[in-house]
């Protein structure tokens, strides 16, 4: 059993709960009741926390406890308010109002002017002649709402008797109908009431009270909320809570209206008060678009009138601002943005109504803006002296950062658009292009000037080239770390793996019913995982001054370092330019795939022995230095850390007969040759094969040449003036005694390129990569061999928890829906498993070697979540791909202020 109350009243000047409440009170809730607290006029009402809401999804009743209190919270607000509930002189109305703590658009419904009925109306119309058009006009809406919202009968056939009506009459807006057509209007809706829903409309007041709560509650469960929470992983609330409210009317006469405004723009941050009022309204009208919504500031007004060509007689007389319309109200809602400015400390998104010249406060929450909106107010907000630097990097969303360096769907665009299915959001930004289904004709139509969107099963080191051709990437199969997600995140290309609802055939695919085919235009989002059918409109952010001075905090704030995985010195160059402090990672194998290097490398493969293979590595040598010395000054003396070859070889050989004949002419080598050592290379669970520093122990000529590259170039480009700090990297190693194995030759090679040199000298490191379980635990042996850490937190992962980075993406989409993993272990660090070796391996490595160097290279080196645990359990720094180091930056600062600030 909880503490808590079932319900909390807000009024007389004095809530029950403050907008710290908000997981038990929905955000709107929770807000509301503050708004009282800070004396803001808001109408009295209650709320029924989400707890209740939890209950009634188990029994699908309201509890008999809470009936109890909605009766007895009823009359508190007939108390303050003096009208009463159901009484037919003097009636009080309510608003009904669903809200979660994590907002929901346009999925639950808000019925207003609830407590309605015959007599009421009847009573109220002879008692005051002249509100008579107020309340039909407040009645026909209620049993629309009621009708769509309550009894799911929809809305559409009552919008349409409006039409008719409006059409009938000659006029335009409903704001023009007539006391007597709204009359006609409400008879006639009574009778499609009954027509829809084989019922009367209900006429007691409470009967319509619990109805609208049911449906509230009933809505948290309805698919389509499900589905909503599920596309934006919305997890680990309880429900929805359910606000009732005495109404007030923005429809009551022509001194009435509603509203919606920002604090500051949402859009650019500027800072000025930007809103939108329409006159004799209620609810929604200003969003529907049924009219014209009218700028609540008069210099706005008049440049709104002015972009749209209309007459300052006009404008005036139809489109007035709430400055002028009413002025009084105005100043109020003026003074309410500051107070709520300088309570809230952010931007404020509101909405209000005026009852004859009355101002009311209705809703009030931190508003959602745009990362440029989000940048400026930061700044703006702390030379106000309103936020210090370190509240202004917790304003900055790391995600969001993301939108400033990829291009996205424009909003408007998204919100209008259904996705055809969902996959992983593997790599950001959107991207929209014809479908093509190989990497052959992605370069063909691409060279023709089209754009294209690859689609593939997976894709795999062959369609590297169509990978760079595309505009994006869709797999059906693949998790976080499969090879399209990791390969489109270095790229900064836009990613969809793992799509499994697609059904992929010859020249075509199928997905949520709609057939795609080869030459179709589809619209993905990567930073969300949506796939759309057609083109969306996408744009493009631009850096600006804002957000390098933000990124200054963040530098200065932060403790974590932060690198970028970069594997050719085109990619450092990026890294460099995006602030990394240096590689974190440098996958040496990527760089045997470009051009004719393969086939030097797969002569290598195919090499009957050591003397074969040191011919094919002797060619290598020169190629692979050039590389780590382009990569050097890249990096302008930053640490660069290179993995020695890592990969198992049947990754390099063909499979196909074509490509396989093609190799044996090319090397003057039967057939059956390349094919019988691609057999062999063949393996069953090659993520446990022959790869890592096993490879270095069968053939020690590999990594030896690789060492003797990286040293030469160091020499090299250090002969350039520039201070080069290579870091060499052993991968895979579990005991010890692989790690001294491997060392040990490096060491050798080292020691004769370096006298070979007449004992020049290089501050070079040899370290390890941990990411095999038992590296982890024997972390305090491994760290004496090894001068650096870095967490390899992919396979890490893989071997840790057992799932395979090529096969779990169906199940574990799965577990995130059915929440046995909250989210995909590969995105975001298993904190409490995986993060748990991690933690125990820093503390091991630490114990034998104080300042061993340790780091993270990961592809969870990139996500805000698992960087501000690294920064608790004190790594140096972290590696992700360039185009993430921006957002890296801001999470570690981010971390870092938390700290400080003990939140
Ligand atoms: P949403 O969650 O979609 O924003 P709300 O619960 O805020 O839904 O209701 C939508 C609109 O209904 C509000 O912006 C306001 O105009 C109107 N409304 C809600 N409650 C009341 C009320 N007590 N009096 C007058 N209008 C109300
Ligand atoms: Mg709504
Ligand atoms: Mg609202």
């Amino acid at each position: 059993m909880s503490s808590h109350m079932n319900v909390y009243y807000f009024g007389s000047g004095k809530a029950d709960g403050d907008r710290t409440m908000k997981h038990l009170l929905g955000g709107k809730g929770a807000n509301l009741a503050e708004m009282v607290n800070m004396g803001i006029p808001v109408p009295p009402g209650f709320t029924i926390t989400t707890e209740v809401c939890a209950k009634y999804q188990k029994t699908q009743a309201i509890p008999a406890d809470v009936i109890e209190d909605v009766k007895h919270n009823v009359a508190r607000v007939e108390a303050e308010m003096h009208h009463k509930f159901g009484d037919v002189q003097n009636p009080l109305l309510f608003s009904v109002r669903s809200g979660a703590a994590a907002s929901m658009p346009g999925m639950m419904d808000t019925v207003l002017n609830l407590g309605l009925n015959h007599a009421i109306v009847d009573a109220w119309v002879a008692r005051q002649p002249e509100q008579s058009r107020f309340v039909y006009d407040s009645y026909r809406r209620f049993i629309t709402m009621y009708a769509d919202i309550v009894m799911q009968a929809g809305r559409e056939e009552f919008e349409e008797e409006i039409t008719v009506m409006k059409k009938a009459r000659g006029t335009k807006f409903d704001s023009d109908l007539q006391t007597s057509d709204l009359k006609e209007l409400v008879e006639s809706f009574l009778k499609l009431y009954k027509k829809k829903t084989g019922e009367d409309f209900p006429q007691d007041p409470w009967e319509q009270l619990y109805a609208a709560i049911r449906a509230v509650f009933r809505s948290w469960g309805n698919p389509r909320a499900d589905v909503y929470r599920r596309l934006n992983n919305i997890t680990g609330l309880l429900g929805t809570a359910v606000n009732v409210q005495s109404m007030v009317f923005g429809n009551q006469n022509d001194r009435s209206a509603t509203g919606v405004a920002f604090s500051r723009s949402p859009s650019t941050g500027a800072n000025y008060f930007y809103g939108e009022y329409l006159v004799n309204a209620q609810g929604e009208d200003v969003v529907a678009g049924i009219r014209t919504p009218q700028q609540i500031g008069k210099e706005l007004s008049l440049k709104w009138a002015q972009e749209n060509n209309i007459t300052e007689e006009e404008r005036a007389l139809r489109y007035p601002s709430m400055e002028e319309f009413v002025p009084d109200a105005y100043k109020q809602l003026c003074d309410i943005r500051t107070k709520l400015e300088l309570h809230y400390k952010d931007l404020m998104d509101i909405e209000f109504t005026v009852e004859d010249g009355r101002l009311w406060m209705l809703q009030c929450r931190v508003g959602k803006r745009t990362i440029h909106a989000a940048l400026r107010i930061a700044i703006e907000m702390v030379e106000e002296g309103l936020i210090n630097t370190d509240e202004a990097i917790l304003r900055v969303d790391p995600e969001q950062v993301d939108h400033l360096l990829h291009p996205s769907i424009e909003p408007t665009a998204a919100a209008h658009a259904h996705p055809l299915g969902k996959g992983l959001a593997a790599s950001p930004g959107a991207a929209v292009g014809q479908v093509v289904f190989d990497a052959d004709a992605a370069l063909k139509w691409s060279e023709a000037g089209k754009k294209v969107i690859m689609v593939r099963l997976e894709t795999s080191p062959e369609d590297l080239a169509g990978m760079h051709a595309a505009q994006g990437i869709l797999t059906a199969r693949g998790g976080m770390t499969s090879h399209a997600a990791v390969v489109a995140r270095g790229m900064g290309k836009c990613c969809v793996s793992g799509c499994g609802e697609i059904h992929l055939s010859a020249g075509q695919f199928e997905l949520g019913g709609t057939i795609i085919k080869e030459g179709d235009v589809i619209t993905l989002d990567g930073s969300k995982g949506l796939i759309y059918a057609g083109a969306l409109a996408l744009h493009t952010a631009k850096l600006e001054g804002d957000f390098e001075k933000v990124l200054q905090w963040c530098r200065q704030a932060k403790r974590l370092g932060v690198r970028a995985n970069a594997d050719t010195p085109a990619d450092a160059a990026k890294a460099h330019a995006f602030g990394a402090e240096g590689v974190g990672l440098c996958r040496t194998e990527h760089m045997f795939f470009e051009g004719k290097r393969i086939e030097v490398f797969r002569e290598m493969i195919l090499a009957d022995d050591f003397a074969g293979r040191e011919k094919a590595l002797a060619k290598l040598l020169p190629i692979q230095r050039e590389d780590f010395e382009g990569l050097f000054r890249a990096m302008k003396g930053a640490p660069v850390t290179i993995r020695l070859l890592d990969p198992p070889l049947h990754e390099f050989v063909p499979n196909e007969l074509h490509a396989q004949e093609e190799l044996a002419k090319k090397l003057g080598i039967p057939l059956a040759k390349v094919q019988s050592r691609v057999t062999e290379l063949h393996e069953l669970n090659p993520m446990l094969g022959l790869r890592g520093c096993r490879l270095g122990i069968m053939y020690p000529e590999v990594y030896n040449m690789q060492v003797r590259a990286i040293m030469e170039a160091a020499l090299m480009v250090g002969k350039e003036g520039l201070h080069v700090r290579p870091e060499i990297m052993i991968p895979l190693v579990g005991k010890r005694s692989e790690l001294s194995f491997t060392k040990k030759n490096a060491e050798d090679t080292i020691a004769a390129v370096l006298k070979k040199a007449g004992g020049a000298k290089v501050d070079y490191m040899l370290g390890t990569m941990i990411e095999v379980p038992r590296a982890a635990l024997t972390a305090d042996q491994i760290a004496e061999e090894a001068e650096f850490f870095s967490f390899g937190t992919n396979d890490l992962t893989q071997m840790g928890c057992g799932f395979s980075r090529d096969d779990a993406g169906p199940f574990l989409r799965l577990y995130g829906e059915l929440g046995i993993y909250d989210r995909d272990p590969f995105q975001s660090l298993d904190q409490e498993g995986i993060g748990e070796l991690v933690r125990i391996a820093v503390q091991k490595g630490r114990k034998t070697k104080p300042n061993l160097k340790v780091g993270i290279c990961g592809e969870h080196g990139g996500d805000p979540r698992t960087i501000h645990f690294l920064h608790g359990i004190g790594l140096d720094y972290v590696s992700c791909s360039p185009y993430r180091v921006p957002v890296a930056i801001v999470a570690a600062a981010r971390a870092a202020v938390k700290e400080k600030l003990g939140k």
